[in-house]
């Protein structure tokens, strides 16, 4: 019972880039999926795990504690190498809480600058956590997609460090390639198609 037999799954995430990608990929599923916004006054939840994945189980177990539904949290963000694999799990936070995306994406680049330019290789990260409403039980999925750190923010197009980001095989940053390529090749598309694998050994999407 921890995950079957539920109605509807909560994807808890403010995120509006992350939210579009991964309904996304589950719309399918005969799940009723719910959003963050339908729940305006849920807990903060503080993120003071150690990895992506411990984050992503706190925030996926208190809101399915919260509004007792099967609910999915991602925590995700970008390792470069250079810098030691920062910003991280800070990514979102990276520089001060009231950075804008932009302002975030030239202090990377600038650190990078004064570190190792020679060296922009960097990957996305991303756990994704499944937790049951009344057991806490949870499961964790998991994407990596390697590529490198542009020199400059080039495109329009995902959110935060997407405009910087060049996956491996592509001369075009996330923030140039359609959001239908991202959907292919991301770190939370591949963490989102083993939850979907899991998820649909309960929930089989009618032919
Ligand atoms: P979280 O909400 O704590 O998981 O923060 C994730 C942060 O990592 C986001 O705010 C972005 O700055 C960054 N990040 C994660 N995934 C992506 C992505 O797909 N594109 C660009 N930036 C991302």
């Amino acid at each position: 019972m921890d995950f079957s037999c539920h109605k509807e799954l909560l994807i808890a995430t403010q995120n509006k880039g992350k939210l579009r990608e991964i309904s996304y990929s589950l719309s399918d599923l005969p799940l009723k999926l719910r959003t963050s916004a339908e729940y305006p006054n849920s807990p903060e939840v503080e993120e003071t795990g150690k990895t992506f994945a411990e984050n992503a189980v706190l925030k996926a177990r208190q809101l399915s504690q919260y509004t007792g539904l099967l609910t999915l949290a991602d925590d995700s963000g970008l390792e470069v190498e250079a810098l030691g694999g920062e910003p991280g799990i800070f990514s979102a936070r990276y520089g001060g809480r009231n950075k804008s995306d932009h302002e975030r994406v030239l202090l990377l680049l600038k650190n990078l600058a004064r570190k190792h330019p020679g060296n922009r290789r960097a990957r996305f990260v991303c756990a994704i956590a499944l937790a049951a409403p009344k057991s806490g039980a949870f499961k964790i999925f998991h994407g990596v997609c390697a590529g490198n750190i542009a020199i400059e923010p080039r495109g329009e197009h995902g959110f935060g460090y997407d405009p910087v980001f060049i996956p491996e095989g592509s001369a075009l940053t996330f923030g140039q390639l359609p959001e239908s390529r991202k959907r292919q090749i991301s770190h939370r598309s591949k963490a989102v198609a083993a939850l979907r694998d899991f998820l649909s050994i309960y929930y089989p999407v009618s032919a």
